[in-house]
């Protein structure tokens, strides 16, 4: 199959503000240095800059992409970062690159996926929320909050978020010392949980169902419900308040999500508790995290015991089991919906402006 650029990848050209204004021409192909596959060459006509099939991949100027699947299943097989590069014998900076390019490409996946479950008539039934504590660099001085919202019945996971909590107190004099100096040169340590935990809400409230009353199953911690009702800008919805002092078993309420972040601890090696993989920022933390989400909501099983079924199809934002590699296929892809997805009802109105030409149900051909 042919194929056929959907937009210019130049973020300036003008083309990309008018709809259906994109021209092209092919301009021959060359061989790709690191496997020899022919690519094709195009030239804008607007802009009149080059570009290729490759330009639209997210493995777009990775030296080593045939280890890209290897290294994506390290990051959710509780591998750290330097046992993959010794493992796959690469650098641990191509681990570090995949990190920060595929983190926010997973978060878009994810975004384009609640988007059209949202245009399908949206998210139905129950979520649990809860945060999982980690840190940055220090345990007692830069403690990071990570919201998780899930799905109580099929685990889909609808947002995470990482942010800022306050250094703890009763600190030893010696680590008092050093938050005076991490202060002066960062500023002071704000709790950002709200900050949070909002992201997550409004991420919920806008692929949630507007005809169905959402609920909401959390722990009793006073701010969920004024973020729920902002999230929700005050729309009907239902909130279940569960001691968190109640025994974390199947029975407990919050069961989803406590399953969820044992399964994210177990499984994302920085979250591993006193070991020496833990997080050194938190940006990286949540990239890490959206690559463990992507592959938790499309790639892995809802339980051992449903083949074919992921929580994204289970939710309605998949129509099937995706691999890693069509994962890791489209820089984009928001604007090249990946096949796995369910395609919107409709894309009239430039919802998908970049998807030129086909109808709703086609998706962009592979590159040869
Ligand atoms: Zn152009």
């Amino acid at each position: 199959m042919r194929f056929e650029p959907p937009f210019c990848p130049n973020p300036t050209c003008a083309s990309r503000a008018r709809e259906g204004s994109f021209r092209y021409r092919r301009i021959g192909t060359y061989r790709r240095s690191t496997d020899g596959r022919k690519v094709q060459r195009f030239l804008c006509r607007t802009c009149r800059r080059s570009f290729s099939t490759q330009t639209f991949r997210l493995d777009y100027r990775f030296k080593l992409p045939h280890h890209d699947v290897l290294v994506f299943k390290a990051l959710v097989s509780k591998v750290t970062q330097r046992q993959a590069a010794r493992m796959l014998g690469i650098d641990r900076k191509s681990i570090q690159r995949r990190i920060r390019r595929w983190g926010p490409a997973m978060r878009a996946l994810h975004e384009a996926a609640l988007e059209s479950a949202a245009r399908r008539g949206g998210l139905n039934g129950t979520y649990c929320l809860d945060e999982l504590e980690t840190f940055e660099r220090n345990r007692r001085l830069m403690p990071v909050t990570v919201p998780f919202l899930v799905d109580a019945n099929r685990f889909f996971v609808v947002g995470v978020e990482a942010d800022t909590l306050p250094a703890r107190g009763n600190l030893r004099a010696r680590d008092r010392v050093r938050k005076l100096q991490l202060e002066q040169e960062f500023g002071r340590r704000r709790n950002h949980s709200k900050r949070a935990v909002g992201t997550v809400l409004r991420a919920w409230a806008e692929a949630h169902s507007p005809e169905l009353t959402p609920r909401l199953i959390s722990d009793k911690k006073s701010s969920y419900g004024r973020l729920y009702l902002e999230a929700f800008g005050g729309r009907r919805r239902e909130h279940v308040r569960v001691a968190s002092c109640a025994t974390r078993n199947r029975s407990n309420p919050l069961f989803p999500v406590n399953h969820t972040l044992a399964m994210a601890r177990d499984q994302v090696s920085r979250l591993v508790r006193r070991s020496w993989g833990a997080s050194k920022c938190r940006h990286r933390l949540r990239d890490h995290l959206w690559v463990w989400v992507a592959w938790r909501n499309y790639v892995r099983r809802l339980t051992n015991r449903t083949p074919g079924v992921t929580p994204g199809t289970a939710v309605g934002a998949a129509r099937r089991m995706a691999t890693i590699s069509e994962l890791l296929k489209w820089r984009w892809p928001k604007r090249m919906l990946p096949a796995f997805l369910v395609p919107p009802r409709h894309t009239k109105g430039g919802q998908f402006p970049g998807r030129g030409g086909g109808g709703p149900h086609s998706s962009v051909s592979p590159p040869t």
